[in-house]
């Protein structure tokens, strides 16, 4: 029979990789709690309007990679591309602008883009996202930065390059466009048609192009850092002292213009060497411009996405620690009518105290119960026949140790466990203190 795949470019998490998952999404919401950042969650799709307004009509994802979708009837809409447009609609409609500032938010959610599919580069992606909103203060900007580098030095990432640049204000940019439209206008046949039609509309996209030779001819290229004016320059200067005061290296690339239309002064990306051509792990900046194009009130905001595939990849290729999953505490094995229907009971109420229980659901033999038990890693097991339930005494099994001891079967079960459990913690610990002393 003929099965039905996934489609291109999108990923399936089966249970034994989820835990890289839980990693990062969990050490990801702590890391923006910590820096005073609260979650937002916004729809997986919106109107249309939203992205072309945001995003822009000249970058890629708007002309080449959005998914939009219609039902009978409807309006338009489009399976967001990234997250910073729908958070900042939201922002607005919610009346968070009232609320003081700044405003720290953070997501974490899935993308979509039609784009070729290689590696690090999916049609379905996920992002961990960070929005600080109504402050244009370079320090800001600073520690935006800061949060997204917290988080790669605790999920252990090395070897991690932050780029950073300015691409200036809409005062500084028109010198700067016009720089640009005179140097890639004098070659302009060569160039591929997307930016021949992009030289006039919006001529920074060209340095963003990805064909061959558009990148060969923009290797000469003005620099915007070349054209900032007294105030930009001013920012850039500050945020670079800044990064030097929290410590944090830096490289000044002023190659970076970053793929999206709303973006000012401020842009960085942190990039990996480990993972080949698709090596940016975040990317983010300072959008002055965009809460004022989408409601009428000038605003000024800044953040960054931060692709979790990447990063995941990049913590594979650097053998970093994942968070282990959960193990079972204890497996309670049956055998006959009477004593499965215990070893239910007993589940449910050790549940009920907390403890991860499992028992037959398959009304498999003794052996195989045993053999399950071992395969799911559980730390005990309990054995129940005819006799223990007799008797009101059964054997409570270390897996780990092999060492067997006898308990009641009565209320004082869930203490005798739970001080076996803990023990048997302890252990492990000790175990890896000892560990540690011989390092
Ligand atoms: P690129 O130049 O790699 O196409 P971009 O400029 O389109 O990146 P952004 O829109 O800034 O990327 O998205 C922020 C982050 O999201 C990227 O740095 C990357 O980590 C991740 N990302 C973007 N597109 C994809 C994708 N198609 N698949 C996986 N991750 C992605
Ligand atoms: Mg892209």
């Amino acid at each position: 029979m003929a099965m039905i795949q996934r489609p291109k470019g999108t990923a399936d998490v089966v249970p034994a990789q989820a835990y890289k998952w839980h990693t990062v999404e969990k050490l990801a919401s702590e890391t923006a709690e910590q820096f005073g950042f609260k979650e937002i969650r916004v729809p997986t799709f919106e109107e249309t309007g939203l992205f072309l307004r945001s995003v822009g009509e000249t970058t890629d994802v708007v002309q080449k990679e959005m998914y939009t979708v219609t039902a009978t009837g409807d309006s338009e809409f489009t399976l967001r591309p990234e997250g910073t447009a729908g958070v900042m609609r939201a922002v607005i409609e919610n009346g968070i602008l009232n609320d003081g500032f700044p405003q720290k938010l953070y997501y974490i959610l899935s993308c979509f883009r039609h784009e070729n599919v290689q590696k690090g580069r999916l049609r379905e992606f996920h992002q961990f996202g960070c929005e600080m909103v109504g402050t244009a203060d370079p320090k800001a900007d600073a520690d935006v930065i800061a949060l997204a580098k917290n988080l790669m030095d605790r999920v252990g990432l090395k070897n991690i390059e932050l780029n950073i640049n300015s691409i200036g204000c809409p005062t500084c940019r028109a010198k700067y466009q016009q720089a640009l439209r005179d140097y890639f206008g004098a070659r302009r046949e060569e160039l591929c048609d997307t930016c021949k039609e992009r030289l006039e509309k919006n001529p920074m996209r060209l340095l963003d192009c990805k064909s061959p030779i558009c990148k060969e001819i923009g290797k000469d290229a003005p620099l915007i850092i070349d054209y900032l004016c007294d105030e930009c320059n001013d920012h850039f200067e500050k945020l670079k002292k800044n990064l030097s005061l929290m410590n944090i290296d830096f490289v000044v690339n002023p190659r970076i213009v970053r793929g999206l239309d709303y973006y000012t002064r401020t842009v960085f990306e942190f990039i990996s060497k480990d993972i080949g051509a698709q090596g940016t792990v975040c990317a983010g900046g300072r959008y002055d411009g965009l809460i004022g194009e989408l409601c009428g009130k000038q605003v000024p905001a800044l953040g960054f996405g931060m692709g979790l595939e990447r990063l995941i990849l990049t913590m594979e290729s650097q053998n970093c620690d994942f968070m282990e999953a959960k193990t079972c505490d204890l497996y309670i094995a049956s055998m006959g009518e009477a004593a499965s229907e215990r070893a239910m009971a007993m589940t449910m109420e050790l549940r009920d105290e907390g403890f991860f229980v499992e028992y037959d659901l398959v009304g498999r033999g003794i052996k195989p119960q045993m053999k399950y038990a071992d395969k799911i890693g559980s730390k005990f097991v309990l054995v129940l026949g005819d006799n223990e339930l007799e008797t009101g005494e059964a054997k409570l099994k270390n897996m780990a140790s092999g060492e067997q001891v006898a308990v009641k079967l009565d209320n004082s079960f869930t203490d005798t466990f739970s001080n076996a459990l803990m023990a048997e913690m302890f252990k492990d610990l000790d175990e890896e203190l000892a560990e540690l002393g011989r390092k």
